[in-house]
């Protein structure tokens, strides 16, 4: 390390402690030549991507826009906070293994959507539903047909007409409900 007082290249550390943070290493040098002393930093680059959005402008990437996305997604759902935190901690951590200087919003939305669709299905259609903005009511239709089949529930069969044919339809949509949420233990009425 060149001397920032005299230029001479003939430095020496003294000392090297790590911050107390634990995310710096604060190095003492001293210059052979001059005999002064200087401090220097080593710390981790994380300087995230710009986000392009679909119209060409870029923003400066927000965790807290991807945290609103989920908490709008998952409003009244049970998802533990810890989850939708790892959540969002694997999608800034995908977004900075990018190593790009650039990352277009639809990524980062691809992104929230393989989240959300792990975590909470009816979340996810939410979020699909204005991420995808939706034209009719047959892209939503392909969209639940999408999130049921991995759970391989027949909803015609759970709703079949029987003894309890009243009773029935409201069971099948809590089932269907708590067939979503994988964090549901125990849906209502099953
Ligand atoms: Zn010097």
């Amino acid at each position: 390390m060149k001397c920032p007082f005299c230029g001479s290249l003939d430095t020496q550390v003294i000392d090297s402690r790590v911050s107390e943070t634990g995310d710096a290493i604060r190095r003492r040098r001293k210059c052979a030549a001059c005999d002064k002393r200087f401090t220097t930093f080593e710390t981790v680059e994380m300087r995230m991507p710009q986000v392009v959005k679909s119209n060409g402008t870029r923003l400066d990437f927000n965790v807290d826009k991807i945290r609103t996305g989920f908490n709008k997604a998952l409003h009244k759902r049970f998802v533990p906070t810890e989850f939708v935190d790892q959540a969002i901690a694997r999608i800034v951590a995908n977004v900075h293994s990018f190593g790009e200087r650039e990352i277009s919003s639809r990524a980062i939305g691809e992104m929230v959507m393989v989240e959300l669709h792990r975590l909470d299905k009816v979340a996810y259609i939410r979020f699909a539903s204005v991420y995808r903005s939706f034209q009719d009511v047959e892209d939503f239709r392909s969209m639940l047909h999408e999130v049921e089949r991995p759970v391989g529930m027949k909803a015609s069969k759970a709703a079949k007409p029987g003894k309890g044919a009243k009773a029935g339809k409201s069971s099948a949509a809590d089932l269907a409900v708590g067939a979503l949420n994988p964090h549901i233990k125990n849906p209502p009425n099953v």
